[in-house]
């Protein structure tokens, strides 16, 4: 276990800044998740702490000792690669065994060690399994394995479930927050779906063109986004941009007060905050659209009078049909008013989808 800390950390590819001034400090046996779009910079904060990539500035130091200097065998800390990595050429104990065979380790310890990890992993008795016979999920596992087995001060994990499908990410997601948990190592892992951040990380640091916009545990940033990009990213629907003029936000969904000062902002309105409701008690009308199937519960778009477009959850009762006239309602003790998404336009929108 060892206390990470980065302060002032540049990466630039040419004229691409990767990591743009980033500052993060991950406290012993903390598990922190970097959760962003493709292409924010997540991995090349990885690569930097492995010393795959030189930093431009910045210090990164592990247990308060400065890392620059350190070739990357000699740092400690384990980076398990998206795409895994393993040598096709060697079995699974081949694999496993890379790091202590490169720290020089004795062949009984080494043979020790690689039991430890593949036994933490689900995989005892697979040592003289070839890597063409195992499945994702199990390759994945060796890969975890062989991380492990290096005993790294610190473990990075990049991507890790990424290439999998869906039920067996969901199930890797939780496995791998219990494994964490048990072996107490402090371990940054990066991810571009919010729910894996969510349930594995002790704290999320969400990332936006190679900077860190919020950093907090889950339940912090889902209860307060730090702008309409953090929001969207984290998979609220219902974010309009809005003018906020003398306490006023004023919204194609509505009205809303708030304490901000004058100037652009974001109104972020939560799922439980929209619901259909009778003539007699809408806020709004609007034209149901096409309702989309989420198992416990239909999401309905709904065209308003406004021309915007918002989400409301049904769960019970009757779902309207398309083009059913409906009214809405909006609880706004539960919109959030927040700084405007930054990006260019479109883009958020194309980085929410998680790439397959
Ligand atoms: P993420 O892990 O969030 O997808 P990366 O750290 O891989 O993001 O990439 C950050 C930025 O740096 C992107 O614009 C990417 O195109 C660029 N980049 C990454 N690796 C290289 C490289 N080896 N050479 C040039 N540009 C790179």
């Amino acid at each position: 276990m060892s206390t990470l800390d980065i302060e002032g950390l540049r990466v630039t590819y040419g004229e691409t800044v990767a990591v743009d001034d980033v500052d993060l400090h991950v406290a012993s046996g903390e598990i922190l998740t970097l959760l962003g779009p493709s292409g924010c910079g997540k991995s090349t904060m990885l690569r930097a702490v492995a010393g795959l990539v030189i930093p431009d500035a910045g210090r990164i130091a592990v247990a308060g000792a400065d890392l620059g200097a350190l070739a990357p065998h000699r740092r400690r800390v384990g980076l398990m690669f998206q795409d895994y990595a393993l040598f096709p050429h060697r079995d699974v104990a081949g694999n496993v065994a890379f790091g202590p065979r490169m720290q020089g380790e004795e062949r009984a310890a080494i043979h020790q060690q690689v039991e430890k990890a593949l036994s933490l992993v689900g995989l005892t008795g697979y040592e003289r399994r070839s890597i063409a016979s195992l499945s994702g999920g199990e390759q994945q596992r060796v890969a975890l394995a062989r991380t492990l087995a290096a005993n790294p001060r610190l473990l990075m994990l990049d991507e890790p479930l990424g290439s999998l499908d869906r039920s067996l990410r969901e199930r890797l997601t939780v496995e791998l927050r219990d494994l964490f948990r048990t072996l107490e190592t402090t371990t940054i892992t990066v991810t571009h779906d919010q729910g894996e951040a969510f349930t594995i990380a002790d704290r999320v640091a969400v990332m936006r063109a190679g900077s860190i916009v919020q950093i907090g545990t889950p339940q912090e940033v889902w209860k307060q986004p730090a702008d309409g990009f953090v929001a969207r990213f984290l998979g609220f629907t219902n974010v309009f941009d809005v003018d906020v003029r003398h306490g006023r936000a004023v919204s194609p969904a509505g009205t809303f007060t708030t304490e901000r000062g004058d100037g652009p902002a974001c109104a972020v309105l939560r799922p439980d905050a929209v619901s259909l409701a009778p003539p007699a008690t809408a806020d709004q009308e609007g034209d149901a659209l096409l309702p989309g199937f989420r198992g416990d519960h239909f999401l309905v778009p709904v065209a308003l009078q406004t021309g915007a477009v918002i989400e409301v959850v049904v769960r019970s009762g009757a779902v309207p049909e398309p083009g059913e006239r409906v009214g809405i309602r909006v609880e706004p003790g539960a919109v959030l008013v927040v700084d405007r998404d930054p990006s260019p336009a479109g883009f958020t929108r194309a980085a929410r989808q998680p790439k397959e």
